[in-house]
């Protein structure tokens, strides 16, 4: 992967950026994505933030050998802390992590959330903890995607501001009101999977002697969730 050729990951995360956006890449690596984004003029501008020096490193050097200093700021620093006012940042990406991680750096600095109108999140797993801090802090879904790359499911969300309370239901939190609505050959596999998975883990509680009883009503809570989807 390059800046001119992103992942099929990367290339969909790229997409729901609006034209023209500002935008903060929160945990950057290489900093292939805003390069891109910058080469194919879909950015006026970019904060690559990272807070370990190797891809600090790698992204100073990628962004210097395109010529790109001018529209992208390399900035070391954890999470949204690399966001200055005068950014004047309107999408933030956060790509490649987990979900608890991703809402631990939004929950963070949450203040640096003010003026931002789209936040584009690929949590690598666990995007309920997303679809939950959504909840808690009035940032509505308005898309999402799920895709396979490399043997591997990718899901992407995107947020904006809610003037309006936002709440799903405990099927919509778990799988996304959006994915479960489409019900694409990859969110049925991926859902396929976790429920032979949970069956499994359940069974083995079931078979021990110590028996974790919360941990068997949240199994047969999730179980029945995607049950009842899947159907
Ligand atoms: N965003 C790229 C992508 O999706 O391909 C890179 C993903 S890479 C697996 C995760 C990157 O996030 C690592 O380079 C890591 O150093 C960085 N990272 C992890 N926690 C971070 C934080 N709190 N603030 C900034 N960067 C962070």
């Amino acid at each position: 992967m390059n800046e001119q050729q992103l992942s099929e990951r990367l290339e969909k995360v790229v997409s729901y950026i609006p034209k023209g956006a500002r935008i903060a890449d929160i945990g950057s690596d290489h900093a292939y994505l805003p390069c891109h984004a910058i080469q194919k003029g879909q950015i006026e501008f970019a904060i690559a933030g990272e807070v370990v020096d190797g891809p600090f490193q790698s992204a100073t050097k990628q962004v210097r050998s395109l010529g790109l200093t001018g529209e992208i700021a390399v900035r070391k620093g954890n999470g949204l802390a690399v966001i200055e006012m005068a950014d004047r940042v309107d999408t933030i990406v956060i790509a490649g992590m987990g979900g608890a991680l991703i809402r631990s750096i939004l929950e963070a600095d949450s203040n640096k959330l003010t003026g931002v109108t789209h936040l584009i999140l690929q949590p690598n797993i666990a995007a309920h903890q997303l679809r939950e801090w959504g909840e808690a802090n009035q940032w509505a879904l308005v898309s999402e995607s799920i895709l396979r790359e490399d043997n591997k499911i990718y899901e992407i969300l995107v947020l904006e501001p809610s003037e309006q309370k936002v709440s799903y239901s405990d099927s919509e939190r778990l799988l996304g009101p959006f994915l479960m609505q489409e019900k694409s050959a990859v969110f049925q596999a991926k859902w396929e999977h976790e429920l032979a998975n949970w069956k499994e883990i359940q069974t083995q509680i079931d078979a021990s002697n110590a028996k974790n009883e919360a941990k068997l009503v949240e199994l047969a809570m999730k179980i029945k969730i995607i049950e009842d989807v899947l159907r």
